[in-house]
């Protein structure tokens, strides 16, 4: 998640720093071919000028030919007949004349240089191509004769009557070109560049119009834009890139972090030690070994806390000494055996046991030496009883076995079996040997007992009679029996 939000900002940043770079890039080489274009466009125009000008030099002017209104220098040109008065038509631009003069009896054609020949010149110097748009109103003015020996070749076409290049190519320009344009798809660009013409009174005879082929200064521009564009591309793209490799890792480490900090939240601190970074390089790594450090100190003190538990738990249930289950044990457990056995009548035998003469074992041989045959006596009950039986201290050196599923006769074999067995099992404390024996009261579950105390009870009756038979002996209670139990 974390990741694909970072590679999205990372694509954000590569668009935001690439798109104004092209932006930017287009606009420059906009202005730069724009110059160009001006350049291109100011060459037509001074060449054409200055071309004329020369061209018209030294060529005899037609006499009659009145003076321009605004005394500019007009010159006519004789190219047929007597031009020495008017009327005449006459075409002009800045500098020349073109006309007809049918006021004497023999008319004679003018002109100051064959427009479209000058046209070719011009041309031939800039490499365009021409294209003369008289205005219909006024051309069409003008002798027949007059159009048929100037103006050949013709088309017509909205208010213009237009001379000059193949008439496809002509349909394609736009006609209402002002000052320059530049026309054409992608990088097939054509620059117009328009040429007023006027008579000599000022009024508009039409115009020309130079087209010239201005592709190559687009092409240079689409393959300066496309190189520089790729290679803003390739710096954008290699610096998000670099950008992504150093976050994907700053990331990867932050999601280690996050499985780390899942790892603890799991309270899985087995082996985490090994989860810790071997050399730390930058406040990461350290974060990262703090918690882990954090983590083994949580997981050490939850097991101490754990192993602290469970020794309560023996404490609460298990006698320190001999490690036999303890008096609160036996009850917990008694009383659900002795519930079940009420509910199913199953035979339920128990057994209490008292060393004889415990007390004179402590004073003749010391306190250690007592502790030492109790706990004799418990590993001897222990070798003996069944798993099923629950056997316990049940306090000083008083013990019981709970003999589920077990009638009087085989409780008496178990008890036989541990009464012989403690007699035959002297304790060895240093240099002495203690010899010590036991003496067991056993009782049986009867219908209608309430309780395990009544069973205990009865034990202690048939218990009491062993020790008072002289100890060392087993003996079962007798029903209706009843006798104070040793304390
Ligand atoms: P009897 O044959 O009638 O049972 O005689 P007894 O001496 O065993 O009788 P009594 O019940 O009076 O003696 C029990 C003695 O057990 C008293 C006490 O000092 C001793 N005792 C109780 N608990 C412990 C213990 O944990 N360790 C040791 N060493 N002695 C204990
Ligand atoms: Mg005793
Ligand atoms: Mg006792």
């Amino acid at each position: 998640m974390l990741k694909r939000r970072v590679l999205l900002r990372i694509i954000v940043s590569f668009l935001i720093t690439f798109l104004p770079t092209v932006v930017f890039l287009f606009y420059i080489f906009q202005r730069i071919s724009q110059d160009s274009l001006i350049k291109e466009r100011d060459i037509l125009y001074n060449n054409s000028k200055s071309l004329l000008e020369r061209e018209l030099k030294g060529l005899e002017p037609v006499s009659t030919l009145p003076k321009s209104p605004e005394n500019k220098y007009y010159i006519a040109f004789k190219i047929n007949g007597n031009c020495t008065g008017g009327p005449y038509y006459w075409l002009t631009t800045d500098s020349i004349y073109y006309g007809k003069n049918t006021s004497i009896g023999n008319e004679c054609w003018f002109v100051g240089v064959n427009f479209v020949e000058f046209l070719e010149v011009i041309t031939g110097l800039n490499e365009a191509e021409w294209l003369i748009l008289y205005n219909r109103d006024y051309i069409e003015k003008f002798p027949q004769e007059f159009l048929d020996s100037f103006v050949k070749g013709i088309m017509f076409k909205d208010k213009y009557v237009i001379v000059g290049m193949s008439k496809q190519a002509v349909l394609n320009i736009p006609l209402d070109t002002r000052g320059y344009a530049v026309y054409g798809k992608l990088w097939k660009k054509n620059l117009v560049v328009e040429f007023p013409l006027l008579d000599s009174k000022g009024f508009p005879i039409g115009k020309v119009l130079f087209i010239k082929d201005v592709s190559q200064i687009y092409i240079n521009f689409y393959v300066l834009m496309g190189i520089l564009s790729v290679y803003s591309f390739a710096l954008s793209l290699l610096s998000s890139l670099l950008l992504y490799v150093f976050s994907e890792n700053l990331v990867d480490r932050i999601i280690k972090l996050q499985k780390l900090s899942s790892v603890i939240k799991e309270g899985n601190f087995s082996r985490i030690e090994l989860l810790k970074t071997e050399k730390p390089k930058d406040e990461l790594d350290y974060l990262r070994n703090n918690l882990v450090d954090t983590a083994f100190t949580i997981g050490r003190l939850l097991s101490e806390l754990e192993e602290k538990n469970r020794e309560l738990q023996e404490l609460a249930y298990y006698d320190p000494l001999t490690g036999l289950p303890n008096r609160r044990f036996f009850f917990e457990h008694a009383s659900l055996i002795f519930e079940e056995v009420k509910r199913y009548e199953k035979p339920l035998s128990l057994l209490v046991m008292d060393i004889d003469h415990f007390k004179k074992i402590n004073d003749t041989y010391g306190h250690d030496a007592g502790d030492l045959v109790l706990k004799t006596f418990a590993d001897v009950i222990r070798g003996i009883v069944r798993k099923s039986d629950i056997c316990a201290r049940f306090g000083g050196e008083e013990f019981v076995v709970l003999l589920p599923n077990t009638d009087l006769e085989g409780a008496g074999v178990l008890a036989e079996r541990i009464r012989a067995a403690v007699s035959k099992n002297p304790v060895e404390h240093g240099s002495i040997v203690i010899v010590f024996t036991v003496s067991i009261g056993i009782s049986q579950y009867r219908k209608g007992m309430q309780s395990i105390d009544e069973l205990i009870k009865e034990a202690d009756i048939a218990l009491y009679r062993a020790k008072e038979g002289g100890r060392n002996r087993v003996e079962v209670f007798i029903p209706n029996e009843t006798a104070e139990p040793q304390n």
